[in-house]
C-alpha cells in the first residue's frame, strides 16, 4: 500500500507535505504532485500537513478518486522528485476547495 495524492492538490502545490516527507517521495509536475507508491513508507506524516486534504492512504481513499492510484504510480518515473517546501501556484488559494479540477491536471513534468 501507499500514500495517493488526490484531485484537491491539482492547482495548489502549496508544498506542506513536502517538507515533512522522511524519505523524498513526492514527485512534482506542473500543477500536481505525485507519491512514488514504491518509496512511499507510509508513516502518515503528509495527511495532517495538507491544506486541501488532498492526500490519503490508499484504503482510505474517496471512491470519487480511485483513479488517481494509477495516477500517481504513472506519473511518477517522469516527474523529478520534490524535497524542498516552495510557493504555492497563483491560483491556490482560489481553487483550493473547487470540486472539478481534474480536468486542470497537468501530466507535463515540472522543469525548473
Ligand atoms: S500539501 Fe497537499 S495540496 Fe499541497 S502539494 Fe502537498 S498534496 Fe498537494
Ligand atoms: S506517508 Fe510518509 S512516506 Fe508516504 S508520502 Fe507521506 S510523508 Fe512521505
Amino acid at each position: 500500500m501507499a500514500h495517493i495524492v488526490a484531485e484537491p492538490c491539482v492547482a495548489c502545490k502549496f508544498t506542506d507535505c513536502v517538507a515533512v516527507c522522511p524519505v523524498d517521495c513526492f514527485h512534482e509536475g506542473i500543477n500536481f504532485l505525485v507519491i512514488d507508491p514504491v518509496e512511499c513508507i507510509d508513516c502518515t506524516q503528509c495527511v495532517p500537513e495538507c491544506p486541501t486534504e488532498a492526500i490519503f492512504a490508499q484504503d482510505d481513499l474517496p471512491d470519487k478518486w480511485s483513479e488517481y492510484v494509477e495516477i500517481n504510480a504513472k506519473l511518477t518515473p517522469d516527474w523529478p522528485v520534490i524535497d524542498a517546501q516552495k510557493d504555492p501556484l497563483p491560483e491556490a488559494e482560489d481553487l483550493k476547495d473547487y470540486e472539478g479540477k481534474r480536468e486542470f491536471l497537468d501530466p507535463g513534468a515540472w522543469q525548473e
